[in-house]
Formats: structure tokens, sequence, C-alpha cells
């Protein structure tokens, strides 16, 4: 331990807490990973199972100190086709638990499936459909060789926020959690953040509420920024982006704070950042949607991780949040909010496509009365 932090002391490329338990000191993410590499051998982070087959056998054999022939006779006895509570001319069905059984283990089994059996309550869709996003990323080969992820690559783990325009925002688990590889930059964590505020159709409909609106927010502002250690990483991949975080460098130097430094999203990978481990950064977009980010954990890829470079950034959790309804149905999700509107419960109100023009127009679609109406996102539409 003492030799450890004597070595983190001498070596700023080895993460040390700042805050004890809470995170770390800054630190540049690429050379976190070499020095893993200088200290590793290549079998220890190798994707290859280690010695396949006869090298395994050889290399147990003598580790345990035994000869080739009680080696072959450990084989036989230990194998799975010794292992039976069947009799052998059975085939056996590995979801029925014999009833008689003396094994501890199918006892428990056993009391556990007879326990699962008497539970009335289902999976839902998003949990069957998290199952489903596991099971088909654990482990994962591409099918290209191209897109596999090198060995020594590090993965982090990324856990962004809801803006925290809703006090109940504050108190909720990460929005989403991503794993993104050190080869990929900023952008692709960018495109992989889901927030509803970029798919705001903008305008008043009120009078027209068929027409489609011509945009929605992501296309028409482009502009973003991710906050790092002091530099602010602006995605400036078209022509329309302007640089956001200027009002802020501006702002800040005429009060005497720190110097900001700017750089491209675009041009940043993830192993070219200096961060600390734990502690919370900035995503702006939508000029004032703001989310948290904290980096939790940087490590190295192992043989169990999805090695296909495509997959990523991978989503590994979703927060789920109770959509808004329809204030007269309270059944289907809103789609149209009015303000001024005397047919309304409350101003601002959030109405389903099908209540919203039942209550304002009439059978000829003309508009009742005097209100101001806008579609509306709701945040829970794309749990
Ligand atoms: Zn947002
Ligand atoms: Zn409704």
């Amino acid at each position: 331990m003492a030799a450890s932090k004597r070595l983190c002391a001498s070596n700023a490329n080895i993460p040390d807490y700042e805050y004890s338990d809470v995170n770390t000191k800054p630190f540049h993410i690429g050379s976190f990973r070499e020095e893993w590499l200088k200290r590793l051998k290549l079998k220890d982070y190798s994707f290859q199972q280690e010695g396949d087959g006869d090298a395994f056998d050889a290399n147990f054999a003598r580790e345990m100190g035994v000869g080739a022939e009680i080696m072959a006779e450990l084989k036989s006895v230990c194998s799975l086709d010794s292992l039976r509570c069947y009799p052998e001319n059975q085939e056996p069905d590995a979801d029925v638990v014999p009833p008689d059984s003396t094994l501890k283990t199918l006892q428990q089994r056993k009391e556990k499936q007879d326990y699962k059996a008497t539970l009335k309550v289902t999976k839902n869709r998003h949990d069957l459909y998290a199952d489903e996003l596991e099971r088909s990323t654990v482990s994962r080969n591409p099918e290209a060789v191209t897109d596999f992820i090198p060995e020594g690559e590090v993965i982090l783990t990324l856990n962004v926020y809801y803006p925290a325009t809703f006090e109940k925002f504050l108190y909720v688990r990460p929005h989403m959690t991503l794993l993104v590889t050190g080869s990929h930059r900023l952008t692709d964590l960018r495109d992989a953040i889901c927030c509803v505020s970029d798919l705001q159709a903008c305008g008043e409909l009120s009078n027209n509420p068929d027409v489609a609106p011509d945009f929605i927010s992501k296309d028409h502002f482009k502009s973003a920024f991710f906050f790092f250690e002091g530099v602010f990483y602006n995605d400036m991949r078209f022509p329309e982006c302007q640089d956001i975080s200027l009002t802020i460098i501006e702002w800040a130097k005429a009060r005497n704070f720190p110097d900001y430094r700017q750089a491209k999203m675009e041009d940043t990978r993830f192993v070219d950042l200096t961060v600390k481990v734990g502690f919370p950064y900035l995503y702006c977009h939508q000029g004032d949607c703001e989310h948290l980010v904290i980096i939790t954990d940087v490590r190295l890829a192992h043989k169990d991780d999805c090695l296909d470079k495509e997959l990523y950034p991978l989503l590994i959790h979703k927060h789920r949040i109770l959509t808004q309804k329809c204030a007269v149905c309270h059944i289907f999700i809103g789609r149209w909010f009015t303000t001024n509107d005397h047919f309304a419960p409350s101003d601002p109100c959030v109405f389903c496509d099908k209540c919203f023009r039942m209550l304002h127009y009439d059978a000829a679609g003309n508009k009742l009365g005097d209100f101001q109406a806008y579609p509306y996102v709701d945040r829970g539409a794309f749990n």
C-alpha cells in the first residue's frame, strides 16, 4: 500500500484519489493505458483463451505435479459426462430437476424453481428489452475482423444524467450509462445521447395542426459542447455549428476566472482526454439543456466484453421515466400542449392527439376559441 502510494505520488499518469471514494485527481487516459500495458504481459489482457486444449492440460499437469496418465484419468473422472442424476440410458432434460435428488445444489435449484413458479409478476417489456440488449452484446464478436476492438484498448463507463430542470431529476439514477472505447471520438458519445430536447418540434400550430413541423430542434440547432477539465469541446462538424462556449469563456475572462480553452469535439478521442474519474462534467446542447456527465470507470477491455467496435457507444443502462398522460383521457401520452386555453384545466396543459382535436376543433376542422398549441414530445416517449 505504502509502495503504491509512493508510486502514485511520483507518477501523475496513475490515478489517485483527490477526495477519498469520490473522485480522482486528473490524469491522461492514454498515458494511464500505457502504464498498464508496460506492466502487464500480453496474456493478461489478450482476448485469446489461455492455452487452449492440450497446452492447458500440459500446463495444468505441470503445476499440479502429476503425470500425463493421471491427468487423463482425472479428466475422465471429472468430466461433465460422468456427472449425472439420470440413468445412463435416459436423455437428461436440463430444465427438470429430479424431485428426490440428494445433491444440495439440485435441492436448492428445485426450491428456487418452485418459488419462481408461484410468482405472478412477469417481466414488463422494458425489462425484457434490457435483458435482450444484454444477451446480444455480452462477449459478442464482430462479423468483420476489422471491427474487432484491439487488445489492450481502454473502455470507459460514462453516466449521463437528466438536465436538472425539474427538482425530481436531481435525485434519479443516471439517465443512461454508456461504454465507449478510448479510440471513440467525443462526437460518437454526443450522437449516442438521446435527449428529448433534441426532438422537440418548434412552432405555434393551433391554426393548422395538420401541418407537419418542418424540422425538429436537432436539425436546426446543432451546436453543443462537452466540458472536461477546463476545456470546452465544441461540436463543429456542420457549417451551422457555432462555438457556443465563447460566451462563457469571455464572461469568465472578464471576471478573472482561470483561463478556459476550446477544442473540437470531432477531433478529440477519449484517450486524448485528461479527466478525473467520479467528477461531474458537463454536456450542453440546444443552448441550455445541460446534462452532468460522470466517468465512473476506466479499464482495459477483456475477452468477455462486447468486442464489436461498431456497437459502441454501448448502452448498458437506461432510466425509465413516467410518461405524462393526456389531461383528458389519462390514457395516451401527451402530443400537444396548449396555453391561454379556456378548455383546459391547467395552463399549460398536455393533450393526446385525439382529445386535443376533439376538444379544440369542430367537425370541419375549424379552430374553436382562442388558444396557442405547440407540438410536445414526452420525455418518456422513448423509454
Ligand atoms: Zn438535453
Ligand atoms: Zn387523450
